[in-house]
C-alpha cells in the first residue's frame, strides 16, 4: 500500500454538482482519489469522472511550454497545428510580448469591438474575474462570454425575466425533501451522478414521487412513478397542458399567485388553447398522462423541478424554461424548502463563470453593463476613468464566431474553451475560426481549437491551482494544489495578470491620460487577493471569504461575514419584486423531420467522458469508452436492417459524421442520440446552428438527420472535421 506525502482536499474539476475530493500525493503525483465522509456534498460518493478520470494531468501530450506558430497565420489562411514540430517553443516572455504587441495593434486599430474573449467555467472563479476584468477595463469591450451559452442561457434568460435570478433556488440535497419532483430534460445519472443518487433515495428512502420527462428511457425512468416521453422540443405544449390542466381544475395556491406573482390573468387566456390533448397530439404523450402529472405535481405538499440541457438547449429554450416556471408559480411550490426551481448547471464551475461576469450583458453580480450606476462601481473598483467602460452590450459566444469578418471581430482569446468541439454546425465554425485575423488559446492541451492559435499560453488544470469554484447550487468551494505546475505552465490567474501588466504599460495614455498607468490594479499575491476585490463589489459573494469556506463551503447569497448562507432562495419575494407569468405560444424545433431527413437528433453527454474529450479522452476513462455508438430504437433499426454495432453513415443538411450503432430502447422511435465528446463523430457536425432570439442558445437538442448503413473502413471518417485524429 502506498503511503501518501499529503491528502489535499479539493473539488471536482468535471460537473456541476461540485463534490469533495481527496487527492493522494506522493512524489508530486496523485495516486488515489478518495472522498470525505462528512462531506455536505456528497457523502462520500464519487462518480467514475471524479474516482478515476484525473491521470489526463500527466498525460504525455500536455503541453507545458509556451508555443508561438512556425507559419504566420493570415485570414482566410488559418490552419490548424496538432503537432508540436509546426510551433516553436518559447519563452514566457517572448509569448507574452508577442499576444500583447498584436492585441494591442488590433485594438489600436480597430477598436473595441474587434476584441472578444472565451472564458471558461473549468477555470476558478478568480481566473474568470481577471480575465473579463483585463477584456473590460484594458479593451473596454463587453465580448466576453462562456459555456453557459451553450448549456443554460434559455434557463439564465427565463429565470432573470420570471423571478430576476437564474441560479437554482434549492439545494440539490433537499430533492430528500420532496413528495413529488420533475425531472426533465436531464440525463442526470450520467451528468450529475450524485444528485441522481440523491433522487434515487428520495424516492427509495422517502417515499418521494418522481415524474420524467424525457425522450429517452433514461435510467431514472426505472424509479419513476410515471415516464412522459415527448418528442424532442415539445416541452412548452406538454408544460403548459400541465399548467391548463391545473387552472381548469382549480389546482392552482390562488393566495401564492395574488401576493407574489403578476400578470397571471393574461397568462391564463393564453392557456386556453394548451388542452391536454393538443399536447398529446404534438408530443407524442397521452393526454391521460399530462393530466396526471399535473395533478401529482399540484397536488404535493413540496414538489421541485430539476432540468437539465433537453429544456434550454432549443431555439425556444427560454419558453421552455418559463413554461417550467409557470408551474411553480400556479402552484407555489417556490420559496419554501423541498421545492423551487432547480436548473442542473452542466460545468464545475459554470455558475461561477457567470458570477464573476464571464457574460456579455453583466458584470460581475449580474449588475447589468448598461446601467450607469453599475458601470460607475465598476470603473472605480478597476480605477477606469468615469465613462471609461463600455456601456454597449457585448456579443455571445454565438455570435462572436458569426461576426468574425474585417470591420467586425479580429482578434479572440480563449482560455480553456474548445469552440471548434462545442459550437453548433462545425463545419461553419471552421470558416469563422478561419478568418481570424489573431487567436491566443491558453489550454493545457492543443484541442481543435487551440490548434488553430498563433500563440499557445500553457496552463494548468484543477491539480494545480488555488481558488475557489462555484458549484450548481451556489455553493463555493475551496480548489486547492496537489503539486506544483508541470514544466514552465502557470495557473491562469497569474498569466492573466502577467498579460494584462504588459498591456498596460505598452498601451501608455490610450485609453486614459496618466492615471491608468499603474500595476497596482494588476498585483496580487494569492488567489484570495482576487477573490476579495471581487467579493468587495459582488454582494451575493460579500460574505464569503477563504477563511469561512476552508472546511465547508458557503452558499451564496452570503451578504455579510456573520451569514450562514442561503439554500433556500425567494422565501418572501423574489429579486424582481413579483414572479412575472408570460403568456406563451409554440414553437417547433426549427427543423422538422420530412422524407430526406426522417430521423430527429438529439445529444448529449455518457458518464465516462465530459464535453469535448480534452480531459477524459487523455484520461484512463477513454479506455472505458473508447468510442462514438449512436443509440437507435430496435424498431428503427429493424426497418432499416441495421444490427447492434454496425457502422452507419449519419448525414444533416450541415454535415455527416460515421460511427456505430448501439441498438437500444433508451431511445425513442423516430429519435437517435449521439453523444458530443468524440471528435472523430463529432456530433456538432450534425447539429444546428438555429438559436433561440433571446437567450442565443443553440438548438443542439433537435435536428433532422438521416442514417445510411456505412463500411467497416469508413469509421475514421475522412469528412469529419479533423482529419488526422485528435492529435
Ligand atoms: Fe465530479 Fe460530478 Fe462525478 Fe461528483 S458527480 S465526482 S462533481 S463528475
Amino acid at each position: 500500500m502506498i503511503k501518501p506525502d499529503r491528502i489535499v482536499t479539493t473539488t471536482c474539476p468535471y460537473c456541476g454538482v461540485g463534490c469533495n475530493l481527496q487527492l493522494y500525493v506522493k512524489d508530486d503525483h496523485i495516486f488515489k482519489v478518495a472522498s470525505p465522509f462528512d462531506s455536505p456534498v456528497n457523502h462520500g460518493n464519487l462518480c467514475v469522472k471524479g474516482r478515476f478520470g484525473y491521470d489526463y494531468v500527466y498525460h504525455p501530450k500536455r503541453v507545458t511550454t509556451p508555443l508561438l506558430r512556425k507559419i504566420p497565420q493570415t485570414p482566410g489562411k488559418r490552419t490548424q497545428a496538432f503537432d508540436l514540430s509546426d510551433w516553436r517553443e518559447v519563452t514566457w516572455d517572448e509569448a507574452l510580448d508577442h499576444v500583447a504587441d498584436r492585441l494591442i495593434e488590433i485594438y489600436k486599430r480597430d477598436g473595441s469591438d474587434a476584441m472578444a474573449v472565451y472564458a471558461c467555467a473549468k477555470a476558478t472563479n478568480e481566473d474568470n474575474y481577471l480575465l473579463q476584468k483585463m477584456y473590460r477595463a484594458i479593451f473596454r469591450t463587453n465580448n466576453i462570454d462562456h459555456c453557459t451559452r451553450l448549456c443554460h442561457a434559455g434557463s439564465v434568460v427565463a429565470l432573470q425575466q420570471a423571478v430576476g435570478s437564474s441560479a437554482m433556488s434549492n439545494t440539490a440535497s433537499q430533492v430528500s425533501q420532496n413528495d413529488v419532483f420533475i425531472v426533465t430534460g436531464s440525463n442526470t445519472t450520467e451528468n450529475h451522478p450524485i444528485i441522481a443518487l440523491q433522487m434515487k433515495d428520495a424516492v427509495r428512502k422517502h417515499g418521494a414521487k418522481m415524474i420524467v420527462v424525457d425522450p429517452r428511457r433514461i435510467e431514472l425512468v426505472d424509479f419513476a412513478e410515471m415516464w412522459l416521453p415527448l418528442k424532442p422540443g415539445t416541452n412548452v405544449p406538454v408544460f403548459s397542458a400541465m399548467a391548463h390542466v391545473i387552472v381548469q381544475e382549480n389546482l392552482v395556491n390562488h393566495e401564492f399567485i395574488a401576493n407574489r406573482t403578476e400578470g397571471y390573468q393574461e397568462f391564463i387566456k393564453s392557456l386556453e388553447k394548451f388542452t391536454p390533448e393538443y399536447a398529446g397530439e404534438i408530443s407524442g404523450v397521452p393526454a391521460d398522462d399530462i393530466c396526471k402529472a399535473a395533478r401529482m405535481y399540484a397536488g404535493a405538499k413540496n414538489a421541485a423541478i430539476y432540468w437539465g440541457m433537453g429544456i434550454s438547449q432549443l431555439s425556444h429554450g427560454t419558453a421552455s424554461a418559463m413554461a417550467l416556471i409557470h408551474l411553480a408559480f400556479l402552484t407555489g411550490h417556490i420559496g419554501r424548502e423541498g421545492t423551487g426551481l432547480n436548473p442542473l448547471r452542466g460545468q464545475n464551475n459554470v455558475q461561477g463563470a457567470s458570477d464573476m461576469g464571464c457574460m456579455p450583458f453583466h458584470y460581475p453580480g449580474y449588475m447589468r453593463v448598461d446601467d450607469e450606476q453599475n458601470a460607475a462601481v465598476w470603473e472605480k473598483t478597476w480605477n477606469v476613468e468615469a465613462g471609461g467602460l463600455s456601456r454597449k452590450l457585448g456579443l455571445t459566444t454565438t455570435e462572436i464566431l458569426g461576426q468574425v469578418h474585417e470591420g467586425g471581430i479580429r482578434s479572440l482569446y480563449i482560455m480553456g474553451e474548445n469552440p471548434m468541439m462545442s459550437e453548433p454546425n462545425l463545419n461553419e465554425t471552421r470558416r469563422h475560426m478561419e478568418q481570424l485575423e489573431f487567436l491566443v488559446a491558453q489550454d493545457i492541451f492543443i484541442t481543435e481549437s487551440a490548434a488553430f492559435a498563433d500563440v499557445f499560453l500553457p496552463a494548468t488544470p484543477f491539480a494545480e491551482k488555488d481558488g475557489t469554484f462555484s458549484n450548481t447550487d451556489r455553493r463555493v468551494q475551496r480548489v486547492r494544489a496537489a503539486h506544483n505546475p508541470r514544466g514552465q505552465a502557470r495557473v491562469d490567474w497569474q498569466i492573466i495578470c502577467a498579460l494584462a501588466l504588459r498591456l498596460e504599460s505598452r498601451l501608455g495614455s490610450f485609453n486614459q491620460p496618466e492615471t491608468r498607468l499603474n500595476s497596482a490594479f494588476w498585483e496580487y499575491s494569492h488567489p484570495s487577493d482576487i477573490f476579495r476585490e471581487m467579493a468587495g463589489v459582488n454582494p451575493d459573494y460579500a460574505g464569503v471569504t477563504y477563511e469561512r469556506i476552508d472546511n465547508v463551503g458557503l452558499i451564496y447569497p452570503v451578504p455579510d461575514e456573520a451569514h450562514p448562507g442561503t439554500p433556500t432562495l425567494f422565501t418572501e419575494d423574489f429579486p424582481r419584486g413579483r414572479g412575472k407569468f408570460y403568456p406563451l405560444d409554440y414553437v417547433p424545433a426549427m427543423e422538422a423531420v420530412d422524407d430526406e431527413y426522417p430521423f430527429i437528433l438529439t445529444t448529449g453527454r455518457v458518464l465516462e467522458h465530459w464535453h469535448g474529450g480534452s480531459m477524459t479522452r487523455n484520461s484512463s476513462l477513454n479506455s472505458v469508452f473508447p468510442e462514438a455508438r449512436m443509440e437507435m430504437h430496435p424498431a428503427d433499426a429493424e426497418i432499416h436492417g441495421i444490427r447492434n454495432g454496425d457502422p452507419v453513415r449519419v448525414t444533416s443538411r450541415r454535415g455527416e459524421v460515421v460511427l456505430r450503432v448501439i441498438v437500444t430502447e433508451k431511445t425513442t422511435v423516430g429519435v437517435v442520440f449521439i453523444p458530443f465528446h468524440f471528435v472523430e463523430a463529432a456530433a456538432n457536425l450534425l447539429t444546428n446552428d438555429a438559436l433561440d432570439p433571446q437567450a442565443k442558445i443553440p438548438e443542439f437538442k433537435a435536428c433532422a438527420v438521416q442514417v445510411f448503413p456505412a463500411r467497416m473502413e469508413e469509421l475514421a471518417n475522412p469528412a469529419a472535421m479533423v482529419d488526422r485524429g485528435r492529435y
